[in-house]
């Protein structure tokens, strides 16, 4: 698997709710030719200079950097890749202006650089089933959208999304056959009720191809893993979990490894 690194330019940023910003970077035709099959949906590490540093500087075994100029790593989504228009964008939740990559987003201004890097793998975003059950808070909005827009016609899915206020709600395209609950959650660090209504969800028809897929907060992701994992004795290719963050701690703080609670 090949691992891409690059720096990507800001061309445009946009509000697309109070709460999320849609960062959209420009690509050079090597930027295209790298990301030519990187699906949309799959996730990023991006590379954030300290203040007042305009160099990006990746890491590199053996190499050590003076602190000052190290970059910090965030894991977003590719949220879209358009070749034609040369453009990557990105959509950040925004939660606090002091968070490192909440608050670039927020100061984030046309051609600003930003280290992007990714790995060049065609792994597919979910399991092919007839009903999902799709679970997000809102930082898994970007690749839910993603995840939609790839459902085929002949599926149903049931999502279940938490974003901060009413305003954040936004418009979802699927060919499939999509009901949404949107629950609103302005201080999801305090605690979200997320999981509850994910188990509580009744599939139509147990006995169907049903899978579910969540990503969220940490407690969410634990709680809705271990009910359909141990509850229900679901088997794995059933489900997908991710831990997006984790309240109380930045991520690669404490030694926390997104993605604990995988498949
Ligand atoms: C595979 C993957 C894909 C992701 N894709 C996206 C994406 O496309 N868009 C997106 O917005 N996020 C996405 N995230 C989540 C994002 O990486 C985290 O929210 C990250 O912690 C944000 O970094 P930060 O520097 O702003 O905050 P950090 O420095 O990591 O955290 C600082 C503090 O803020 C809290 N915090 C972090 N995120 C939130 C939040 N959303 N709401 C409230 N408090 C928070 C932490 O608990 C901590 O106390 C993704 C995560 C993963 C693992």
């Amino acid at each position: 698997m090949k691992k891409i690194r690059s720096v990507f330019t800001v061309k445009r940023k946009e509000f697309l709710t109070p709460n999320f910003i849609r960062v959209v970077f420009e690509m050079t035709n090597e930027q295209c030719k790298i990301l030519a099959n990187i699906r949309e949906g799959s996730n990023n590490k991006i590379f954030i200079p300290p203040k007042g540093v305009e160099l990006i500087y990746f890491p590199n075994k053996g190499v050590s950097l003076n602190s000052e100029l190290v970059a910090t790593v965030r894991t977003y989504t590719n949220r879209k890749i358009d070749l034609v228009k040369k453009e990557l964008t990105i959509d950040f939740a925004t939660h606090a202006n002091v968070s490192p990559a909440s608050a670039w987003a927020m100061y984030a201004k046309i051609g600003d650089p930003l280290g992007i890097a990714m790995k060049d793998t065609k792994r597919p975003l979910i399991n092919k089933a007839n009903h999902y059950l799709l679970v997000g808070d809102a930082t898994a909005i970007p690749v839910i959208a993603c995840i939609l827009e790839s459902l085929s016609a002949d599926v149903c899915a049931k999502v279940i999304l938490e974003v901060p206020t009413k305003d954040d709600e936004m418009i979802m395209c699927s060919m499939a056959n999509v009901e949404i609950e949107w629950l609103h959650n302005y201080n999801p660090k305090k605690g979200s009720c997320l999981a509850s209504k994910a188990l509580a969800y009744q599939f139509e028809n147990k006995n169907a191809c049903n899978f579910v897929y969540c990503a969220a907060e940490y407690s969410t992701v634990k709680e809705v893993r271990e009910y359909y994992r141990k509850t229900l004795n679901w088997a794995t290719e059933m489900i997908y979990t991710c831990s997006y963050w984790k309240a109380g701690i930045a991520e690669g703080a404490n030694g926390q490894v997104n993605h604990s609670l995988g498949r």
